[in-house]
């Protein structure tokens, strides 16, 4: 499947926000948002596009790019969250968050979402004991992501694992850095969910 290959803070520029697809990069005067903050290419500086439209579907991408989704998927967690019972967008998000990428980087076991993804298509993590190299895993409350006893001895992994230690984690997750394993407590409320998206335009977006 295709996926973006260009620069990722391309993105960041684009969106007009910072998405922290670099992991500590983001945090450093290297930046290019911090830098450049202004969106890519030779327009870029130009007049920015306001229509209800427009807003929506940069709400959209942005969304979309924040969580490393493609617009196929994304539509399908859309709909999904549609028939659930409760407010669609917090739905919508509660999904972002409970796959299985987002976990690993929420848990501090990846420095971004983007790295968090590589490492779990190398099969560094198991959920409930079994290897699980999907991503896109749809953690359920209750399950239980590890990291393999394996790959915590690379020193890959000595290090993020180092940088962890002093990552404070999401209140809906319970973390053991002992045993390296994170379990899904219960669902996200929305408050809880520091991504800078409006989703209310993102359902508007696919409401038309
Ligand atoms: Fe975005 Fe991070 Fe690149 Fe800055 S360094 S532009 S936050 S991906």
């Amino acid at each position: 499947m295709a996926r973006y290959t260009d620069s990722v803070c391309r993105l960041c520029r684009r969106e007009g926000v910072k998405l922290y697809l670099k992991g500590e990069r983001c945090y450093t005067d290297k930046c290019a948002f911090d830098r450049h903050g202004y969106a890519p290419g030779q327009h870029g500086q130009g007049r920015k596009r306001t229509s209800e439209y427009g807003l929506q579907l940069r709400e959209k991408q942005k969304a979309r790019r924040v969580y490393g989704v493609l617009e196929k998927q994304f539509h399908a967690y859309y709909e999904q969250a549609a028939r659930q019972k409760g407010i669609t967008g917090d739905r919508l998000l509660a999904l972002l968050e409970t796959r299985l990428d987002n976990v690993v980087y929420r848990l501090g076991f990846a420095a971004s979402r983007p790295e968090a993804r590589q490492l779990v298509k190398h099969g560094h993590f198991s959920v409930n004991g079994r290897r699980v190299d999907i991503p896109s895993y749809q953690l359920k409350v209750g399950e239980t992501v590890s990291l393999r006893e394996k790959s915590a001895l690379s020193p890959k992994f000595k290090d993020l694992l180092e940088a962890a230690e002093s990552k404070t984690v999401v209140a809906w997750l319970e973390r053991d850095m002992i045993a390296r394993t994170g379990r899904v407590a219960r669902l996200p409320a929305r408050e809880e969910i520091d991504v800078p998206v409006a989703e209310q335009l993102i359902i508007e977006y696919y409401s038309r």
